[in-house]
């Protein structure tokens, strides 16, 4: 049995929401479109404080002196934390961020949502565009491997594929916000978050009387009007799960700003328990398939191209952003060795973006130093030769789904999907595609 149990909790927004990063304070005021780990991980930790025997201690648990039947310290104290995962808005179950290999079209974006309004769909090149790269650059990382049947020659070729809309012919550009996989598995539309504008008076706090130019926007999401809630993938220690059930399952919190103004008030509710479906042997053998689908392009131009590759790829998709070290210093692209897979797995292309986290930590009361991330979205593609054991890896990326990738990670950093159906459902290069 597996050391953790994974769940998909949706959060239900219950008043309107006005997020912002990992603090509740702050001077900006526009809101995020989606819930850091930190905030639900702190909203539940408060709720276990104060059901702890020593009430008195809640602002200083560090203290509490009954830690054996504390349930926080239950919680929180062992050798494994509770990963609390990213929150991301869908109007129809679990909700990502685009991959940064998605792309739509630039005049008419998006997937089909029955808004009476034209969208071309949404598209990905992640294997497209990796394939291009492979055959027709001698000195692509690994060629020699994963093209033998070429080595370090150019390839013959009459004509390539091309990265425009499949219905216009239009400039590709990429899509902003998230998409949902419904119970079908098969991505499609998440909705667009309602955002309301509220544009405030600032109050001269020595006169008590509205003081001029002190005017200021507020952003306020009202997801309950359309229906919408946030989902994130919680993956709970097996010896715990008892323990946490009701605070995930059922309970009320209160999340992001303006708690004073009536804002912010969620209810929480577990979706799905366990794997992910379709499972992880399935999306496996579905990445492979779609890589020689692509690989066939090519084949059919170049005899001298197999439509096989030796050994197996595999793609991790950031669910959420991820910090990563290396002697001090942060990265946006993980090594291998750095995620513990076997020495002879190859990073082969990688997706990446960099974004400024952390800033304030809530707990305590502190600012949290701010450091560099992996944007949410990036892609890390890798190619396994046929020698690495085959159970050895499955094990591996298992872990790397269920437990995450760099640091962070019980504040929902590097939440990765891997072989994302995303990648092969939306192909740019397939025939058939999901419109939905
Ligand atoms: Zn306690
Ligand atoms: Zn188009």
């Amino acid at each position: 049995m597996s050391a953790w149990q994974v769940f998909e909790v949706q959060i239900l927004p219950t008043s309107p929401l006005q997020l912002g990063d990992e603090s509740t304070v702050g001077s900006f005021q526009s809101t995020g479109d989606r819930i850091p780990g930190a905030v639900l991980r702190g909203a539940v930790a408060e709720h276990l404080m104060a059901h702890c025997s020593q009430p008195e201690y809640v602002t200083d648990h560090h203290r509490c002196p009954d830690r054996a039947d504390c349930p926080f310290w239950q919680v929180f104290g062992g050798e494994r934390e509770p990963l609390f995962g990213f929150a991301y808005p869908g109007r129809r179950g679990p909700a990502y961020p685009f991959p940064l290999t998605a792309r739509t079209c630039k005049l008419y974006a998006g997937y089909e949502a029955n808004d009476g309004r034209v969208h071309h769909g949404v598209y990905d090149l992640l294997l497209d565009r990796f394939f291009y790269e492979l055959v027709t650059d001698p000195r692509f990382p690994a060629r020699e491997a994963l093209l033998p049947e070429l080595g370090r020659d150019w390839p013959r070729l009459q004509r390539v594929p091309e990265e425009r809309c499949p219905l216009c012919g239009g400039p590709l550009a990429r899509p902003v916000g998230t998409y949902a996989v419904g119970a079908d598995g098969v991505p499609g539309d998440a909705g667009t978050l309602p955002v309301r504008r509220v544009v405030h008076v600032g109050i001269n706090r020595a006169r008590g009387v509205a003081e001029d130019g002190l005017l200021f926007v507020q952003e306020i999401i009202e997801p309950a009007r359309e229906g919408f809630a946030f989902y994130a993938r919680v993956a709970v220690p097996q010896t715990e799960v008892d323990l946490l059930r009701p605070y995930l399952d059922g309970a009320r919190y209160v999340v992001g700003r303006g708690r004073s103004r009536g804002l912010g008030a969620v209810e929480v509710a577990i979706r799905r328990e366990g794997a992910s479906s379709p499972d992880l042997q399935t999306r496996l053998a579905d990445f492979q398939r779609a890589a020689r689908a692509v690989r066939r392009f090519y084949a059919e131009q170049d005899p001298r191209i197999g439509l096989d590759t030796a050994g197996t790829l595999f793609s991790l998709t950031l669910r959420s952003p991820a910090i990563f070290e290396r002697y001090g210093r942060p990265l946006l692209v993980p090594t291998p060795a750095m995620l513990g897979l076997p020495p002879e797995v190859r990073l082969v292309r990688a997706w990446a973006r960099p974004e400024t986290v952390g800033g304030w930590n809530a707990a305590a009361g502190l600012p949290r130093r701010t450091r560099l991330a992996a944007r949410a979205g990036g892609v890390y593609l890798f190619w396994v030769p046929p020698s690495v054991d085959r159970s050895a890896l499955m094990d591996c990326l298992n872990r790397l789904e269920v437990e995450g990738i760099g640091r962070e990670r019980a504040r929902g950093y590097g939440q990765v999907t891997v072989c994302a159906p995303f990648h092969v459902h939306n192909r740019l290069g397939a025939t058939e595609r999901s419109q939905r």
